[in-house]
């Protein structure tokens, strides 16, 4: 049998919250209560956003909390190295074979293009209505211009049962159309990092956040085209602040840092998550690894998980 290797894959743009701790701890307890490998990738492509002093406080933080790594930025192994902004050149090898079957083509349209083409105002996921794959461009266009690289979307439908959200199928061609591979500033995108990256550190678990259960269609064409497995994917439900909204890492207040500041311990942390992931009865102090021997999935609840830091014991 394959050992299982999962991954918890944060991109360093901010202080670490709740809502990353608790996808950490549960793509951790997934690992661990099956004795596999437990991977730390640093995902930090976009280099406006990402701070080796945020990655740097992310693993200060986790090894706090007692989420330890079996190999990572920095201890190595084998599939190092294991930040994004290393690897550049092996997203530029997939997407040269992705060039080389004709399933690439460039995009000149800009953002206020394809903003005048969105059917409702403000909408930042539309389908992509394929202006470029078709559009004749003289020269003095296309020097004017840096284009975005897109996948050119097969028609076709891309299902898969997630370990949590169950059956998922998705139109892509219909639904989310030709999408970006490689952004006009040259930084390749997410969708191409996270598949090229998990499918040469043979990852076999993903474990992370239900907003990222849209992408995954697009993942599994990308896995198809590449002639790679796909792993298991398991999207959990996200953390929601009482009044509602996603925790977001402006929302400074469920930082671990400020938690910590306050005098919260990692265990009342640990505690409060496992709690709300239905590991334990009550909201009571714990070690990240006394959670391993009983870690069951199938009790996390579908819905997203309301929580409020004054919940948390001191
Ligand atoms: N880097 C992504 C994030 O922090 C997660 C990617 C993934 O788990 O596939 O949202």
């Amino acid at each position: 049998m394959r050992i299982m290797r999962g991954r918890f894959a944060p991109s360093p743009t901010g202080e670490i919250h709740l809502g990353n701790v608790w996808t950490a701890l549960l793509a951790w307890l997934q690992v661990r209560s099956a004795g596999g490998i437990m991977v730390l990738r640093m995902e930090d492509l976009d280099p406006e956003r990402s701070r080796q002093s945020y990655a740097d406080r992310l693993m200060a933080d986790m090894q706090w909390l007692g989420l330890d790594w079996d190999e990572g930025p920095d201890i190595g192994g084998p599939y190092a190295p294991y930040c994004q902004g290393q690897r550049r050149e092996l997203y530029q090898a997939a997407l040269e074979r992705l060039e080389a079957a004709g399933m690439v083509y460039p995009c000149y349209c800009t953002r206020a293009e394809l903003a005048a083409s969105a059917p409702h105002a403000g909408e930042t996921e539309r389908v992509y209505p394929g202006v470029c794959r078709q559009r004749k461009l003289d020269n003095a266009f296309k020097a004017a211009r840096r284009p975005a690289l897109r996948l050119a979307v097969p028609p076709g439908q891309y299902s898969f049962t997630d370990v949590q959200a169950g059956f998922v199928s998705q139109d892509l061609s219909q639904e989310v159309g030709d999408f970006v591979i490689r952004r006009s500033d040259g930084v390749h995108a997410y969708q191409l990092a996270v598949v090229v990256d998990d499918a040469a550190m043979d990852i076999t678990h993903v474990l992370r956040g239900y907003d990222l259960l849209s992408s995954t269609p697009r993942q599994l064409l990308l896995y198809r085209l590449l002639g790679q497995r796909a792993p298991v994917f398991t999207h959990v439900p996200l953390l929601i602040a009482p009044d509602g909204h996603r925790l977001s890492k402006r929302q400074q207040a469920l930082s671990i840092a400020a938690l910590r500041a306050q005098g919260v311990t990692a265990e009342a942390i640990i505690g409060y998550l496992a709690f709300k992931a239905n590991l334990i009865d009550v909201p009571q102090p714990v070690r990240a690894a006394e959670l391993i021997p009983s870690f069951d999935m199938t009790k996390l609840q579908a819905d997203s998980v309301i929580i409020d830091s004054r919940e948390i014991c001191r």
